[in-house]
């Protein structure tokens, strides 16, 4: 059995063996969580947008990516908190509008995200809220989402046990909290 936890934190610091980065299709981190992990991972965005497109050519064999597929980049200065890998994955563009279709690729994304840890061999991970930034998805659905989807997973999971959802703000904490009932 998989277990599903929303945390409150900045996912840079979070004590889980992989992280996973709301990327966008090119990798290119120029905003939001992607930016906050690439500084932090190298120092220095720049460098981590490079890494991470030549770990695309390599694992994947072209320079932009499709909802779940993913690609993985060692964590670099990150590893002082015991995060081993960055999995990057790209959700769906709402731009405030929800349909069965964004469901579907943030679906995707997470479950590529998950599979891919399973195959790395670890047993945490940590999320961000995909695609409720910049990309304006409603943080309610995106919470409901990540929640079905890991129990989905759960069926399949051969290592991976812990799966947190780790939300920046007290805001956005509250409301995935109500979402889920669990207060
Ligand atoms: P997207 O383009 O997929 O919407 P964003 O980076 O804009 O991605 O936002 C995704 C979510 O990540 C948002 O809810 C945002 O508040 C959150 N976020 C931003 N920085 C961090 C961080 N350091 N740790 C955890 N979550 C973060």
């Amino acid at each position: 059995m998989v277990s599903f936890e929303i945390a409150r934190g900045d996912i840079t610091h979070f004590p889980a063996e992989a992280i996973v980065n709301a990327a966008n299709r090119y990798l290119e981190h120029g905003g939001g969580v992607a930016y906050a992990i690439a500084k932090a991972a190298a120092g220095n965005a720049r460098e981590y947008i490079r890494i991470s497109k030549e770990a695309m050519r390599e694992q994947l064999g072209k320079s932009s990516i499709e909802h779940g597929e993913v690609v993985v980049t060692p964590a670099m200065r990150l590893e002082e908190y015991g995060i081993r890998y960055v999995i990057h994955t790209v959700g769906p563009y709402c731009g405030g509008v929800w349909d069965d279709d964004k469901k579907e690729k943030l679906r995707k994304a997470i479950l590529g995200a998950l599979r891919k840890a399973d195959e790395l061999g670890i047993k945490t991970i940590a999320f961000p809220a995909i695609s409720a930034g910049i990309y304006g998805c409603p943080l309610e659905e995106v919470v409901r989402t990540f929640k079905e989807t890991v129990e989905e997973f759960s069926k399949e999971a051969k290592g991976v046990e812990k799966v947190y959802l780790v939300l920046y703000s007290g805001r956005d904490y509250r409301t995935a909290v109500e979402t889920l009932g669990l207060h």
